[in-house]
């Protein structure tokens, strides 16, 4: 293997994706990258992991920010010729609590589809051009983006659950379908349109559904690549106590992070996981159809 290789993490200033840069630090043969929207979060977490031996390297990334992703894509380019590991970790929940607003309501649904789908998402069309043969991408979805949890049998839900999950669903049908619960969340409608009702996860879960949807595409595209054996994969990391479980999950964050590595160092010419959902466990998960595995 090239000594040029590259991987990335992004968010990866703390939690499960810390932990990542962690994994790959010890058995990634190339560069790793802690990544952070905050330059000096990232320099203290990289600190932490040289004072235990391990080398990481940092750039600055907020995928929020296209120009953010944008320098990140010129500097690889340049510097390493482009990408071999790709985890898009980089996420946020805002959780809806008792006595919130639909006003407020619809602004986290905002906030939230924003990072977790459509950021993540621009991010990947920005970031994909530079991946080489052999690479490998890892998308963090959750348990919580499984299409089980679209709940109901009425037909809105039906429809829904069967767009979502058709073979055929396109990155502009998706889109439209994400930005559909957005707009509808904002007049409060979204359950008409079978979105799960407003509860504590909800946005979370849309936008999660969205990222596991997104993967089945970002797959389907992959097989068809001129470029040699690209896979990509969407995980479920467990439920682990980080600063987004507030630190309740009951999995460490090197347990967490066990599954995406694992993902992010699958041998060349793997025949699966492949598009696949992956449990904790590296299980593979039907995401259609589950029954998803019984949390520890
Ligand atoms: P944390 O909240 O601990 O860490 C999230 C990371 O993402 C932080 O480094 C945060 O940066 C970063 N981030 C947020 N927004 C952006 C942005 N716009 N650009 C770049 N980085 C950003 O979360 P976890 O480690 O728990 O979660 C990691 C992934 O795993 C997420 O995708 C999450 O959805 C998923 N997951 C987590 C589970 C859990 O139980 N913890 C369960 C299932 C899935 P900053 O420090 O600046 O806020």
């Amino acid at each position: 293997m090239s000594q040029n290789r590259v991987a990335v993490v992004t968010g990866s200033n703390q939690g499960i994706g810390f932990a990542t840069v962690k994994a790959l630090c010890a058995n990634f043969e190339g560069s790793v990258y802690l990544t952070s929207r905050n330059e000096e979060r990232g320099l203290a977490a990289v600190e932490e992991l040289k004072k235990i031996g391990l080398q990481p390297k940092f750039h600055q990334l907020d995928i929020n920010d296209e120009s953010s992703v944008l320098r990140l894509r010129d500097y690889l380019k340049d510097t390493y010729g482009g990408l071999d590991v790709l985890v898009n970790n980089a996420a946020i929940l805002l959780p809806f609590k008792e006595g919130m607003s639909d006003d407020t309501f619809a602004e986290h649904a905002c906030t939230v589809m924003q990072t977790n789908y459509f950021d993540t998402h621009r991010a990947c069309k920005i970031l994909f051009p530079i991946l080489k043969p052999h690479a490998r991408v890892v998308n963090l979805s959750s348990m919580l983006g499984h299409l089980t949890q679209i709940p109901g049998e009425d037909s809105v839900a039906v429809n829904l659950r069967a767009k979502l999950a058709s073979p055929d669903l396109t990155y502009e049908e998706l889109d439209s379908l994400m930005h559909n619960f957005v707009d509808a969340a904002k007049k409060g409608e979204h359950t008409k349109y079978g979105w799960p009702a407003s509860g504590y996860y909800t946005t979370y879960i849309v936008s999660k559904i969205g990222v596991s949807a997104l993967t089945r595409i970002q797959h389907r595209d992959f097989e068809r690549d001129s470029r040699e054996d690209i896979v990509i994969n969407h995980v479920h990391p467990g439920y682990v106590s980080t600063q987004m479980s507030d630190y309740k999950g009951v999995l460490t964050p090197e347990k967490g992070a066990v599954a995406p590595s694992w993902l992010a160092l699958l041998p060349p010419n793997v025949q699966e996981p492949k598009g696949a959902f992956v449990w904790c466990d590296k299980t593979i998960v039907d995401w259609v159809k589950g029954p998803m595995p019984p949390l520890d």
